[in-house]
C-alpha cells in the first residue's frame, strides 16, 4: 500500500475492492481541485458570503478574569447551520458536483452532519440522502424534520444498536451498490484514504484563521483545546500549529459517565489498534476485537474510533488526549453561559472543561494564552440540558 495514504502506522484503505476505483478516482479529482483557483475562490466566496468566515476569535474577558490567563473562543457555533460541519459539507458537496455526481450520500448521528450536507446539496442543486438509526431518528426529531425540509431524503437504519456505527455501515454498503454516480460526504476526519486528509485540509480554515487573527494582535497561542469526536474540528484547529512547536494541543474526548466505567467514548485513552470504518485507528474494543458500545451525553462525541491523524499525533505525543466526563461538560456548559452569554454545544462545552483542569497546572505569574475551539452553538442540545438540570435521565 502507498505511504501516503497513512499517518506514521495509521489510516490506510480497508476498504471493499469495489470501492477502491472510487477511492482512486476522488483522490485524482481532489488533488485537481485543490490545485484549481476557481474552485478554492468559489469555496472561499461561499465561505464567506454564504457560511459567515471568517468566524470572531472572541476574547473571553470574564472567563479569563475566572482562570487567571487569556481565553479566546473561536466562535465555529457562529456559522450557518450552528456549527463547523458546514465548512466541511459544503467543501465536499462541491467536489462531488465538479466530479459530475447527480447525488451526495451521508450517515449522521444527532442529525447535524445530515443537515449541513442537506443544506450543501439543497443549495448546489444535488439530490440527498442522509442514512440515520432508527433509535436517533426517535431522538433526533426536529433534525429528521430539518434535512427533509431541505429536500433530504432520510433513510431509517434499523441494524444493530440502530445508531451511528450502523448507519456509516449501510451509507458505505449503499455507496458501494451506486458507486460510478453517487458521492459520499464523509462528516468527520475519519474513513478511508484520502477522506481525512480531505475533511482535515476542509476544516484547516479553522486554524488558518486563528493563527491569523491571533498575529494580528501581536499574540502567540500557548495552548489549544478541541473536543474529538472523529476528530474533524480539533484537527482543523490544529493544522494550523502543528509547526509551532511551543504550542501545545489538547484534545478533549468523551469520558460519559467515568472512564472507569464501561460508558464513555475514551477511544485514545483506552483503546487500542484496530481496524474500523476503512482505517487503522484506535478503537474501542472488548478482547475478542469486537467494537464496543459508546456513551456520550453528547452524540457528536459518541464514536468508538477516531480519525487517524489523531492517533499519529497521539502516539508521537504532539498532541494529549484527555477524558471529559458528562458532568464535567455540563458544568463548563453552564459557567461559560453564565460567565460569557454564549451557549455552546454540549460537544464543545468538553473542550471548555479542559480549561479546569489545565489552568491550575500553568505558571501564575506568566499569563497565558489559551484558545479553545467551540466547534457548535448549543441550541440543538436544549432538551438534554434540561433534563440534566431537572435531573431526569437524558437519552
Ligand atoms: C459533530 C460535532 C462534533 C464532533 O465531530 P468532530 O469531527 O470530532 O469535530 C463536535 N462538535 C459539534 C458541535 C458537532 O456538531
Amino acid at each position: 500500500m502507498i505511504k501516503k495514504a497513512y499517518f506514521g502506522n495509521f489510516g490506510g484503505q480497508y476498504v471493499p475492492e469495489t470501492a477502491m476505483f472510487a477511492l482512486i478516482e476522488l483522490e485524482k479529482e481532489y488533488e485537481k481541485a485543490k490545485g484549481d483557483p476557481q474552485f478554492q475562490a468559489e469555496l472561499e466566496d461561499l465561505l464567506k458570503n454564504y457560511v459567515g468566515r471568517p468566524t470572531p476569535l472572541y476574547y473571553a474577558k470574564n472567563l479569563s478574569a475566572h482562570y487567571g490567563h487569556d481565553i479566546f473562543l473561536k466562535r465555529e457555533d457562529l456559522n450557518h447551520t450552528g456549527a463547523h460541519k458546514i465548512n466541511n459539507a459544503l467543501g465536499q458537496v462541491l467536489l462531488a458536483k465538479r466530479m459530475g455526481k447527480k447525488k451526495v450520500i451521508a450517515e449522521t448521528g444527532a442529525g447535524q452532519h445530515g443537515v449541513a450536507t442537506a443544506t450543501a446539496a439543497a443549495l448546489l442543486g444535488l439530490e440527498c440522502e442522509v442514512y440515520m438509526g432508527a433509535v436517533d431518528m426517535q431522538r433526533q426529531q426536529l433534525n429528521v424534520f430539518r434535512m427533509e425540509l431541505l429536500g433530504a431524503k432520510v433513510v431509517a437504519i434499523e441494524d444493530g444498536l440502530k445508531t451511528l456505527k450502523e448507519a456509516t455501515t449501510a451509507a458505505i454498503q449503499s455507496w458501494v451498490a451506486e458507486i460510478e454516480t453517487v458521492f459520499y460526504v464523509i462528516g468527520s476526519a475519519v474513513g478511508p484514504h484520502p477522506y481525512p486528509t480531505i475533511v482535515r485540509d476542509f476544516q484547516s480554515v479553522i486554524g488558518r484563521e486563528a493563527r491569523e487573527q491571533l498575529t494580528a494582535l501581536g499574540k502567540h497561542a500557548d495552548h489549544i483545546i478541541a473536543c474529538v469526536g472523529g476528530g474533524s474540528n480539533a484537527i482543523g484547529i490544529f493544522s494550523g500549529f502543528l509547526d509551532d512547536t511551543s504550542t501545545e494541543l489538547y484534545g478533549a474526548e468523551a469520558g460519559g459517565e467515568g472512564i472507569d466505567t464501561e460508558r464513555h467514548a475514551a477511544t485514545l485513552t483506552l483503546g487500542r489498534e484496530g481496524i474500523i470504518h476503512g482505517m487503522k485507528t484506535y478503537v474501542l474494543q472488548d478482547k475478542y476485537g469486537q467494537i464496543s458500545p459508546v456513551h456520550s451525553i453528547s452524540a457528536g462525541l459518541d464514536y468508538p474510533g477516531i480519525g487517524p491523524e489523531h492517533a499519529y499525533l497521539f502516539q508521537t505525543k504532539r498532541a494529549h488526549y484527555v477524558p471529559i466526563t458528562d458532568e464535567e461538560a455540563m458544568n463548563a456548559l453552564l459557567l461559560t453561559t453564565r460567565k460569557e452569554g454564549i451557549i455552546p454545544a454540549i460537544e464543545s462545552a468538553h473542550a471548555l472543561a479542559y480549561l479546569d483542569k489545565l489552568c491550575p497546572t500553568l505558571p501564575k505569574d506568566k499569563k497565558q494564552t489559551i484558545v479553545v475551539n467551540v466547534s457548535g452553538r448549543g441550541d440543538k442540545d436544549m432538551h438534554t440540558v434540561f433534563s440534566v438540570l431537572k435531573g431526569e435521565k437524558y437519552e
